[in-house]
């Protein structure tokens, strides 16, 4: 669907007239596809991380945290374990955390592509040898957030970070051939709608695979501590308006979402979204890898989690997504 900036805005502010807008974006998304919503296995296996994003509680300059890094044979058996409960993709996610090397990252996508799964990688900015040698060792897709277009607010956020590298890196990984999963977050500080808009429409330009939309949550040891976040109503709205933009694409009801409130994760599937991301990692670790405070899940056994949200799933009359729930252009090749 073509919308202009102004349209884009408009809907974003219009917070009355919003179930319409849900609505709408459910029956494109029902449309172009289909019912299923597939389950993504997410393992964050290192909350090391040379950044110190303002709004992040893994920043480098949070000294509260204790920092973990799992081992290639660690994350092999988690992803094992999701593998056994189902799951046919895993999400691996960490800081960027150069410490872990470039050939380790390599056996583990091997081993973990042993088992028959997607491979996303979600590790932030790397060189372009390491995207290729990832990429030849079977990762399959590639999920890095632009978290906001507006480059004079990327660069208060993200001291020493060059929005222009993080563009370019996305670019990069584009031309490697990996599904490109890229998004925002919303309620950032000095973020307005206008500034969202032009974010909606650079995903569009860029032609992602997949939109990650969440909100800000403030974390107490960062410097945005005192923030007001993001509301889970404004990130609903901003992402039924991508499904509206970019129909056929993959779009996760995000953790942020489920943590603002209960039943936030199915308010996402009933207003575009067709994916969850639920967390593969063990209970330990999962509570080090603190982004925000109170996240969702935080301590349900994984194979609860995937059983609760299944019935979840069905409740709403949807079903498990089966296969690899590839973008649909590269679904054939399943
Ligand atoms: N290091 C990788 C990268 O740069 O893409 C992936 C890990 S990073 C921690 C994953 C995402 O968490 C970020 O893209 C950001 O949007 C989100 N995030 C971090 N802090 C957050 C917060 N306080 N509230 C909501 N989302 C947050």
């Amino acid at each position: 669907m073509k919308l202009t900036k102004q349209k884009i805005v408009e809907l974003l502010e219009n917070s009355d007239d919003q179930d319409a807008l849900f609505h709408l974006a459910d029956i494109v998304r029902k449309k172009n596809v289909g019912d299923s919503v597939f389950f993504r296995g997410l393992i964050e296996f290192s909350n090391v991380c040379r950044n110190s994003c303002l709004y992040c509680g893994i920043r480098c300059k949070n000294m509260q945290i204790k920092r973990y890094r799992l081992t290639p044979e660690e994350i092999t058996a988690l992803a094992r374990n999701a593998v056994h409960l189902g799951f046919k993709t895993i999400v691996l996610q960490s800081g960027e955390d150069v410490g872990f090397s470039c050939a380790d990252l390599c056996h583990t996508i091997e081993e973990i592509k042993k088992m028959d799964v997607a491979i996303t990688l979600s590790i932030g900015e790397r060189e372009y040898e390491e995207y290729t040698a990832f990429r030849n060792c079977g990762a399959d897709r590639y999920l890095m957030r632009i978290e906001t277009t507006d480059k004079k607010l990327y660069h208060q956020l993200h001291p020493k970070m060059s929005w222009q590298h993080r563009y370019e890196c996305l670019m990069m990984i584009k031309e490697l051939g990996y599904e490109l999963g890229s998004g925002i977050m919303v309620g950032l500080p000095n973020q307005s709608l206008e500034s969202i808009a032009d974010d909606l429409l650079f995903l569009k330009k860029i032609e992602i695979d997949m939109a990650g939309i969440g909100p800000f949550i403030p974390h107490p040891n960062t410097p945005l501590k005192n923030c007001v976040g993001g509301t889970l109503d404004l990130s609903l709205r901003t992402m039924s308006v991508i499904r509206l933009l970019m129909p056929d694409i993959n779009i996760p009801a995000t953790t942020a979402m489920e943590t603002l409130e209960k039943n936030g994760r199915i308010r996402a599937l009933n207003a575009g979204a067709n994916v969850v991301m639920p967390n593969v990692t063990d209970s330990l670790h999962r509570s080090f890898y603190e982004l925000y405070p109170n996240k969702a899940c935080l301590n349900v056994g994984v194979s609860c989690c995937y059983g609760c949200l299944t019935q979840q799933i069905q409740s709403i009359g949807r079903t498990i997504g089966i296969g690899y729930g590839s973008h649909l252009k590269n679904s054939v090749k399943e």
